[in-house]
């Protein structure tokens, strides 16, 4: 996959993008990450990428054309219409695993990154194919959810994580949040891993781990379970942890 960045501070991809998993992935050519600045774009010689608003207020905002020619150039880089172009910003759709698995079908995301008010509307509105946010709260640029996204979407393709089935297993993927994992010692400072997880017996290793799923999400996000369609031993077990907690 090609992942095209738009942000005017290409240094800040180094750290989050030049480690670990991410790393590997584009080491592997699993994943082509560019990052581009608009200010390569501006047509002045000052290389200008902002102004201040029309109509007043403070602040500035990101103008158009350096925007647009940047989009432009990124499309270049991969002759594909199978593309998503994508405005990081507060009063976009909230980003959710859902999303990350949908992205990563495509073979070119190009994520443009606001800074100051943001960007002229014009782009979004003439040039977007959508716009995410984060979450509710308002950053100073888009700079951090083009690597949450770039990072969620990436742990959808195949062969980046080290077992092609190892993100199933994780929180929010089938709607549920995962259950909890121990490792080596199996005592530490008197504290026990739970005895199942060293019987050997995998369907009940499998059936602890699924009541253990669905019971950490009953108790830290019940709205998950809200329009999830119950399996007949997902009800039996939920009735299980439902008794266990009006008994204790
Ligand atoms: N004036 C804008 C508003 O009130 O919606 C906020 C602009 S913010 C300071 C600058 C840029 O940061 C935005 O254009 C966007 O790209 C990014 N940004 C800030 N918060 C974000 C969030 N929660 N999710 C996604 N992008 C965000």
């Amino acid at each position: 996959m090609k992942i095209d960045v738009i942000s005017l501070f290409p240094e800040m991809f180094d750290g989050p993008f030049g480690h670990s998993i991410i790393k590997r992935a584009c080491d592997s050519d699993i994943l082509n990450i560019h990052v581009t600045n608009p200010r390569d774009f501006a047509l002045d010689k000052h290389k200008i990428v902002d102004d201040s608003p029309f109509g007043g207020g403070s602040g500035m905002v990101m103008k158009p054309d350096p925007l647009f020619y940047a989009v432009e150039h990124c499309k270049q880089h991969a002759l594909t219409a199978n593309r998503r172009i994508i405005l990081t910003s507060p009063g976009g759709a909230t980003f959710t695993q859902h999303k990350a698995k949908e992205l990563a079908q495509f073979d070119q995301l190009i994520i443009l990154c606001g800074h100051y008010e943001g960007i002229d509307d014009r782009i979004r509105e003439h040039v977007i194919d959508e716009s995410i946010s984060i979450g509710d709260y308002v950053l100073t640029g888009g700079e951090l959810p083009a690597m949450v996204i770039v990072d969620s979407v990436a742990r959808m393709l195949p062969g980046v994580l080290g077992a092609d089935d190892a993100a199933q297993h994780d929180s929010f993927y089938n709607g549920l949040l995962e259950y909890p994992q121990y490792t080596r010692p199996r005592e530490f400072k008197g504290w026990e891993v739970p005895e199942v997880l060293l019987s050997g017996d995998h369907a009940k290793i499998d059936r602890w781990r699924r009541k253990q799923s669905l019971r950490i999400t009953l108790e830290c996000r019940p709205d998950l379970l809200q329009y999830k369609e119950l399996s007949k031993e997902d009800a039996k077990l939920i009735a299980e942890i439902l008794s266990e907690s009006n008994g204790s």
